[in-house]
């Protein structure tokens, strides 16, 4: 059952709230012109410091370069030099929920080079992302004409090679594709299936 503070109760903080620091309000500041003139974006309806933190956020620029063309440019000076500064750590301290976050472009993760065994025959696996937009078609065909053997795609993402081949694949696969970085390949030693 929910009771009603009693008259001239003391209200004691929160043990988590301790040490906290709060916004201190020490009345009317004698830099800023009094009552504040809030605006508001018409594409957002949100004041207009909001606006960065709505999804649409290229819809309110747009909407605030035709309605407040003084602000869009403030806007933009403030983003060519502070993009890293502070407009950038409040964004990154503020989160929370509402906030939309631009989905992260999935980077390369590389190129895994493993090996399989069938009975005393060993066979190279190679694990390329499509990130890297290679044909792996193309790229079996090639590796089967660079080692003279037999090579074969043998998923979606993956190349066989007859043979051991990671220590020669390290150069090759650099030459072959300037976008694999020499360090984005890794070893993995023995892959099982
Ligand atoms: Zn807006």
């Amino acid at each position: 059952m929910a009771t009603a503070e009693p008259e001239g109760s003391v209200v004691v903080p929160a043990p988590a709230a301790e040490g906290r620091q709060y916004l201190v309000y020490e009345g009317p500041r004698s830099d800023i012109s009094y009552p504040l003139k809030v605006l508001y974006c018409g594409e957002c309806s949100m004041p207009l410091e909001y606006c960065e933190y709505y999804p649409n956020y290229e819809k309110c620029k747009k909407w605030l370069e035709t309605n407040l063309p003084d602000h869009f440019e403030r806007l933009k000076a403030d983003g060519e030099d502070g993009e890293t500064g502070d407009a950038e750590k409040k964004r990154q301290k503020r989160g929370g929920k509402g906030q939309v976050k631009a989905k992260k472009k999935a980077e390369p993760q590389g190129v895994n080079l493993g090996y399989m065994k069938r009975g005393k025959k060993r066979s190279t696996v190679i694990t390329v992302l499509s990130t890297y937009e290679i044909d792996l078609k193309e790229a079996s065909r090639f590796f089967s004409q660079k080692f003279s053997c037999g090579s074969s795609v043998i998923s979606e993402d993956e190349i066989s090679i007859q043979g051991d081949k990671r220590d020669d694949l390290f150069d090759i696969l650099c030459e072959k594709w300037p976008q694999i970085d020499e360090d984005d390949i890794d070893d993995i030693g023995e892959v099982k299936k």
